[in-house]
């Protein structure tokens, strides 16, 4: 059953541009209420980013939805998403995509997605407890790339993981101020970029975070 604040949401992304059926639809399976705790759950329906914890954030829908859709995702894509956080990214390319890897730098937060996804029955994700400014070269090449902590440049790991003909859609910027939004696409003579928006995510860290309940 789908709830009024549900309709809303789905509404809410139309009226921020979004007009791929695959991705509307993918949005409006996927309850993002379970991937956040307490009280922000009566939030979760908002257009607004949400605390999660380890002292990050579960992005705000209609960027999500953004970067789902310039992604281009198709069902024989096999996806590498960097920066997990609650899952909720992961759990939409999951209804896109054939396959999907999540890399996550905390340990915590890579648990309890992997958690959540589990009851959602979604069993194309895995999702890895990693640096992945790193990649995942185990499971490389990959048709498409999402990046959702900003880095100050494309990493080379990352754009070398890529498959040509394939899409990675990533913010680029310093952390504390304005970051662009940016689409590279790979063809076999080199890389083509195109800017989309201003976003602000948390930045894109190195090395494994080493939390006390790791
Ligand atoms: N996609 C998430 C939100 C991302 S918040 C969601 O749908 O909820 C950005 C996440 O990137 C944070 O959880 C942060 O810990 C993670 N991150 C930052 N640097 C990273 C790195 N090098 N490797 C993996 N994850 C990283």
């Amino acid at each position: 059953m789908i709830s009024e604040a549900q309709m809303q949401f789905v509404f809410a992304l139309r009226s921020h541009g979004i007009t791929d059926a695959r991705v509307l639809a993918a949005m409006e399976k996927t309850p993002r209420d379970v991937f956040v705790e307490g009280l922000f759950k009566d939030r979760a329906f908002e257009n607004t980013p949400l605390p999660i914890a380890c002292g990050q954030t579960i992005s705000q829908p209609s960027v999500v939805a953004q970067m789902t859709q310039a992604l281009e995702v198709t069902p024989r894509c096999k996806v590498l998403e960097i920066g997990t956080g609650s899952g909720y990214q992961a759990a939409i390319l999951s209804h896109l995509a054939r396959r999907v890897y999540t890399v996550e730098r905390h340990r915590p937060l890579a648990r309890m997605a992997s958690r959540v996804l589990r009851d959602l029955d979604l069993g194309n994700v895995t999702v890895i407890a990693d640096d992945g400014s790193l990649g995942l070269p185990e499971q490389a090449p990959f048709d498409r790339i999402l990046v959702t902590a900003a880095a100050e440049d494309p990493p080379s790991s990352l754009l070398a993981q890529l498959k040509v003909g394939g899409i990675m859609v990533l913010p680029v910027g310093q952390s504390d101020t304005i970051q662009n939004l940016i689409k590279i696409v790979k063809t076999k003579d080199g890389l083509e970029y195109s800017e989309l928006n201003s976003v602000r995510f948390v930045p894109l860290l190195e090395g494994v975070a080493a939390d006390i309940d790791a």
